[in-house]
């Protein structure tokens, strides 16, 4: 990645595509220098060298070739900015054609395209937000449910490095005391009271292991719960699933930049999201044959927390079902642990409900008619039930799988500390698992940093965010 922060750099912040307004953000040292160069305004006594910050000024864009649009100039002055530096946003008409004009005339007169969550990387660079907020921003615009939504936030409005800076800050506190110990260790001084460091460790140890097991909550919130539709074939299992999926798809497909792959299986419902697994097969409506091997079926289930089992309530017997589902938990470790409701498809084919079905099942069914669209939400009711008695707003979770990462290998290096203290170690070997410890927590934060940090962090951005 390159990061030369001297450029003035420029990106269309919006989506492509059909929408009223894009957004066009320049930041740098150069910013107003090059805006004098294509923007116009017909107030007498206009000029660039004397703009209010955080003001919206009209006028028009310029290139070399004449009039290009009407637009809206907002201004922020360094450091009040995203990114603390000159930054520039033009509100244009949203046409390639007029986009295209204004980056040509922007790229002219000095400024460059930036790169991937180039104008993040600067926020950061610049000291607005620790890494970890950074990462919030696209958890921010990725959010898509609104435990999702209350996640990013917090973690942007810096809860999480909060806590991970209070307890590195402490670490580092013994970790100096330690080294002075080092420093003197003819003199045989004790700088770091043991007791309290033992005390200092074992806070931080529970507390890292805490985060780190918030990590499968916040992955769900973060990304849905794993749903797994499965069935034998023709029962109705796509019929299903495009009827759930139908509503909220029509939703995310109009949001302009959502990558629909991402979001396409995921639905909402009263603010938790449900992602439903592999749903590949079960797209090709046409194709009656089951394509799908009994190994892919195993598969999906493990990865799932709810098994929606869809049965042909017209051909299968409450045997037929009990087999299927013991045939299951014979092959899935742990299935009693997910939620599984069964649901009885082509209740329009039947003359009379069938008496005594739940009971003999001992398990959640729900009768529905995919075809007919009868009693689709009580499935999504039973999807509901499941997270009913998870507070998934209350705490912070881990929902980042870097900072799942580091905070692994920093608990690995806590250990080694605690091991090491109990056996009497010479101290140059727990500083070592110490500057572990530091450094894991600080990569979190930002406080430490690599080039292959920033990398993979920024390179997941959009260019314009
Ligand atoms: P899958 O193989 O389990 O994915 O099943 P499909 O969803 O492709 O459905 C198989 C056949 O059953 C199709 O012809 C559907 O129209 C039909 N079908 C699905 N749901 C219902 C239903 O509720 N009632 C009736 N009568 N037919 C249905």
């Amino acid at each position: 990645m390159r990061i030369n922060q001297d450029d003035t750099i420029f990106a269309t912040a919006t989506a492509h595509g059909n929408a009223a307004i894009a957004v066009i953000r320049i930041s740098g040292s150069k910013t107003f220098e090059i805006c004098k160069k294509i923007f116009v305004s017909e107030k007498k006594n206009f000029s660039l060298d004397n703009i209010k910050s955080h003001k919206i000024y009209f006028g028009q864009i310029h290139d070399s070739n004449g009039f290009v649009d009407d637009v809206l100039m907002s201004a922020f002055i360094a450091p009040h900015s995203y990114t603390a530096e000159d930054v520039v946003e033009f509100s244009v008409h949203s046409s390639s054609y007029i986009i295209n004009r204004i980056s040509e005339a922007l790229v002219y007169y000095g400024a460059r395209l930036a790169n991937n969550g180039e104008f993040t990387m600067r926020a950061f660079m610049n000291g607005k937000l620790d890494l970890s907020q950074a990462e919030a921003v696209a958890d921010i615009i990725a959010s898509h449910s609104e435990a999702s939504h209350t996640l990013a936030f917090k973690q942007f409005r810096g809860e999480f490095s909060k806590k991970i800076s209070k307890l590195r800050a402490e670490l580092l506190n013994f970790s100096t005391l330690i080294e002075l110990e080092l420093d003197f260790s003819e003199e045989d001084i004790e700088f770091a009271d043991r007791k309290d460091l033992e005390k200092l460790l074992q806070t931080i140890y529970s507390e890292v292991k805490y985060l780190k097991a918030s990590y499968s909550k916040g992955n769900v919130i973060k990304k849905g719960i794993p749903v797994a539709i499965i069935g034998k074939p023709n029962v109705g299992k796509s019929t299903l699933l495009n009827l759930l999926l139908k509503d909220d798809r029509a939703i995310v497909s109009d949001i302009p930049g959502t990558t629909r792959d991402a979001l396409e299986d995921i639905i909402s419902i009263n603010g938790a999201s449900f992602r439903f697994i592999d749903t590949a097969g079960l797209r090709q409506t046409y194709n009656t044959i089951e394509v799908l091997s009994i190994q892919r079926t195993l598969k999906k289930v493990e990865q799932s927390s709810i098994v929606i089992l869809v049965v042909d309530i017209t051909k299968d017997t409450i045997e037929d079902i009990k087999n299927e589902i013991a045939e299951l938990s014979e092959k899935v470790e742990e299935l009693d642990k997910k939620k599984i409701i069964i649901a009885a498809n082509k209740i329009d084919m039947l003359i009379e409900m069938p008496k005594g079905f739940q009971q003999m099942i001992e398990m959640e069914t729900v009768f529905i008619s995919a075809k007919r669209k009868e009693n689709i939400e009580m499935i999504e009711d039973a999807l509901l039930r499941t997270v009913k008695n998870q507070n998934i707003n209350d705490d912070f979770a881990v929902s980042n799988i870097r900072h799942y990462e580091a905070l692994h290998k920093a608990e690995q290096a806590i250990e080694n500390i605690i091991e090491g203290m109990k056996d009497n170690l010479p101290l140059d070997l727990i500083t070592t698992d110490m500057h572990d410890v530091l450094f894991h927590l600080g990569t979190i934060t930002g406080e430490i940093t690599t080039d292959d940090i920033l990398e993979s962090v920024f390179s997941n951005f959009c260019v314009g965010k």
